[in-house]
C-alpha cells in the first residue's frame, strides 16, 4: 500500500534572501506568521557581490556587502524565520493555497507567498570582468562610485541607465568614458542632453570592450575596438580605474509569469504603492518589481510593506 506523503502547510514563504527578503521575513516573523525564507542560488543576493557598502543608514562606519547580508540573515532568524537553502523552480498559483516546487522535487502550499528574488545585472561576459569583480568593475554606480573619487573610470551601455550612471559618476570622477557599443544612444533626449553637456564625459560611439587590464591591485585600463568589421576598424586603450557595467538588468521572474503580471521586460507589476500582484496572497517586493530604484534600502523598505500586506492577506482569510 504506497502511503502519499503530507505536502507541507506554510502560512507565509518567502522567496529570495536579499534585503527585500530579509526585510519581509523580520516582519513576517515579528507577526508571528511563521515564515519560511527560500534563499535562491546566491544566499545574500546582489549585494554579497558588493565590497564595501556605505549608504545603507545604520551603518556609519560603512560595512561590506558580505557582512550586511549576514546581519540581515541572523536578525530574520533571530524572530524565528526558518531559512532554508533552495531554489523555487516551479509554482501553481492557480488556486489557494499557492503550490511551489523547491529543486524540482520538494512540494509545499502557502497562504501568503512574498518574491523577492531580484534582478541580476547583465555583464559582458568577459573574463577579465570576473577577474576583476569588486576589484574595478561593478555594476551600481550608486553603490560604488564614491571609491572613484578623482580617479578615470568608464561606464558601458548606450541606455538611461548608462547615461544616469555616467553623470552621477562625472560628478565624482576626474574622468568617464562611456563605450556605446552603436553610433548613438538608446537613452531619452533629455538624459543624452545630460550627457552631451557634462565636459568631463567622453563618448566613445561604435566601441566595444574586449578586455580590461590590470594587476593584483584591480583595473588599470580597457582593451576597445573601434567599429568592429568596418575597413577602419581598430583598436585603442584607455586607462582607467573602474569599469561600470550598465547594459541592463534581467529580473527573476520566469518561474512566476505564467500566474503573476510582469512588464515588457519581466518586471512584475504591482498594484500601486502596495506589494500586490495580481494574485491574492501573492506579493512582490525589491528589484524584481523596481526597474527604477535598485537600492538596498529601497528594497527593504518594499520587503517591510510586502510582510504587511501579506500579514493583513492572512488576517482577512483567517477571520472569513
Ligand atoms: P536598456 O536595455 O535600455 O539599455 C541597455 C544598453 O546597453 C543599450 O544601449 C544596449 O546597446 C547596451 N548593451 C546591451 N548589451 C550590450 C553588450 N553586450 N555590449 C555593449 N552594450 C550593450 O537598459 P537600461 O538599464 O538603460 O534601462 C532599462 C529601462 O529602465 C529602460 O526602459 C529605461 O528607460 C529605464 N530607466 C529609466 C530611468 C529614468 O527614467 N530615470 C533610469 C534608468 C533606466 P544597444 O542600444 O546597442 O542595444
Amino acid at each position: 500500500m504506497s502511503k502519499e506523503k503530507a505536502v507541507e502547510r506554510i502560512k507565509c514563504v518567502i522567496i529570495g534572501s536579499g534585503p527585500a527578503g530579509y526585510t519581509a521575513a523580520i516582519y513576517a516573523a515579528r507577526a508571528n506568521l511563521k515564515p519560511v525564507l527560500y534563499t535562491g542560488l546566491q544566499m545574500g543576493g546582489q549585494l554579497t557581490t558588493t565590497t564595501e557598502v556605505e549608504n545603507f543608514p545604520g551603518y556609519p562606519e560603512g560595512v561590506t556587502g558580505p557582512v550586511m547580508m549576514e546581519d540581515m540573515r541572523r536578525q530574520a532568524e533571530r524572530f524565528g524565520t526558518d531559512i532554508r537553502f533552495g531554489v523555487v523552480t516551479e509554482v501553481d498559483f492557480s488556486g489557494t493555497p499557492h503550490r511551489l516546487t523547491i529543486d524540482g522535487e520538494v512540494q509545499v502550499e502557502a497562504d501568503a507567498v512574498i518574491i523577492a528574488t531580484g534582478a541580476s545585472a547583465k555583464y559582458l561576459g568577459l573574463p577579465s570582468e570576473e577577474r576583476f569583480r569588486g576589484m574595478g568593475v561593478s555594476a551600481c554606480a550608486t553603490c560604488d562610485g564614491f571609491f572613484y573619487r578623482g580617479k578615470d573610470v568608464a561606464v558601458v551601455g548606450g541606455g538611461d541607465t548608462a547615461c544616469e550612471e555616467a553623470t552621477y559618476l562625472a560628478g565624482l570622477c576626474r574622468k568617464v568614458y562611456l563605450i556605446v557599443r552603436k553610433p548613438f544612444l538608446r537613452a531619452s533626449k533629455a538624459m543624452q542632453e545630460r550627457v552631451f553637456n557634462t565636459p568631463n564625459i567622453e563618448v566613445l560611439f561604435e566601441h566595444n570592450t574586449l578586455e580590461l587590464t590590470g594587476s593584483d591591485m584591480g583595473v588599470e585600463g580597457a582593451r576597445l575596438l573601434y567599429r568592429k568589421g568596418e575597413p577602419d576598424e581598430c583598436e585603442r586603450e584607455i586607462r582607467i580605474d573602474g569599469f561600470f557595467l550598465a547594459i541592463g538588468h534581467h529580473p527573476n521572474s520566469e518561474v512566476f509569469r505564467k500566474y503573476v503580471h510582469v512588464d515588457g521586460q519581466g518586471y512584475i507589476v504591482t498594484e500601486g504603492s502596495s506589494t500586490r500582484t495580481n494574485v491574492p496572497g501573492v506579493f512582490a517586493a525589491g528589484d524584481i518589481m523596481d526597474p527604477v530604484y535598485r537600492q538596498g534600502i529601497s528594497a527593504a523598505g518594499m520587503g517591510c510593506r510586502a510582510a504587511i500586506d501579506a500579514e493583513r492577506y492572512i488576517g482577512e482569510m483567517e477571520s472569513r
